[in-house]
């Protein structure tokens, strides 16, 4: 079975000299097609670096990304962009909406920039909008709706147009914890359809999500486990 997602010693070294700091060193990753893996580690063990590096929105010092078995730096800028629209959907913690536009103009922009046809990317939109329960809501603006509503508009883009890898840093950061389990319902729901997810968190209760936990700790993968691991680690990581 191929990965969608592989990282193989993949080392990210920020800066030079004295302020130079390996944010990951030679992690080895994987996720498959239908599983949800939560990425844990205190602040500043390299979640963030990993989750952008996976989605080609920066580049390794060294080491290999595979998105579907593709390795991102053989394509090129305009190839990673090209990528991320249509393979990889990323979910911010401030959901990183454009105010100016409508929830569904937002949903539809990846589709359009991707050259569909503003009719059917408006369709596509209006459908991953109705897989995240607020159809009804399309026409209005984000500062219109409440956190819970935008963080939803923001997994509607992450999905739109069948995106096999959906990308998610701490999701939920911003929301209460009934709206974030919300959230985090809809990331495993798409990945039971068939995507691969990797949710960075620091919530034990958001890890029970997943099918497998990673955890992260100055840049090295510390330990890995199935579901009824996470306990341990989780409580190692305290
Ligand atoms: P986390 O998301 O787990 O909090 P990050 O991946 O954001 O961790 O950061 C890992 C390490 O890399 C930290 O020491 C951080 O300060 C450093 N780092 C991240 N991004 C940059 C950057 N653009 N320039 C310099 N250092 C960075
Ligand atoms: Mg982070």
């Amino acid at each position: 079975m191929t990965a969608v997602l592989r990282l193989e010693r993949v080392t990210r070294v920020h800066g030079s000299g004295a302020t130079e700091v390996t944010a990951l060193h030679e992690v080895g990753f994987a996720a498959y097609a239908g599983e949800l893996v939560a990425v844990m580690g205190p602040s500043g063990s390299g979640k963030s670096t990993l989750l952008t590096l996976a989605g080609g929105l920066d580049t390794p010092t060294s080491g290999v990304v595979r998105v579907e078995g593709t390795d991102l730096a053989a394509l090129g800028q305009k190839g990673r962009a090209a990528m991320r629209r249509t393979s990889v959907g990323y979910v911010f913690q401030d959901f990183n909406l454009i105010p100016a536009l409508t929830a569904v103009e937002n949903v539809a922009l990846p589709r359009e920039l991707d050259g569909a046809g503003s009719r059917s990317a408006r369709k596509d939109a209006l459908a991953a909008l109705e897989e995240v329960g607020i159809a009804d809501l399309a026409r209005r603006f984000p500062d219109e709706m409440s956190g819970g509503q935008q963080q939803r508009i923001a997994i509607a883009r992450a999905i739109v147009g069948e995106r096999r890898l959906i990308l998610a840093d701490e999701p939920t950061g911003a929301l209460d914890s009934e709206t974030g389990e919300d959230i985090l319902r809809l990331i495993r729901s798409r990945c039971d359809a068939g995507a691969a997810g990797v949710l960075v968190t620091h919530e034990a209760r958001h890890a029970a999500w997943a099918d497998r936990v990673v955890f992260l700790r100055d840049g090295v993968v510390v330990d890995e486990s199935g579901a009824d691991g996470a306990d341990v680690l989780l409580e190692r990581s305290r």
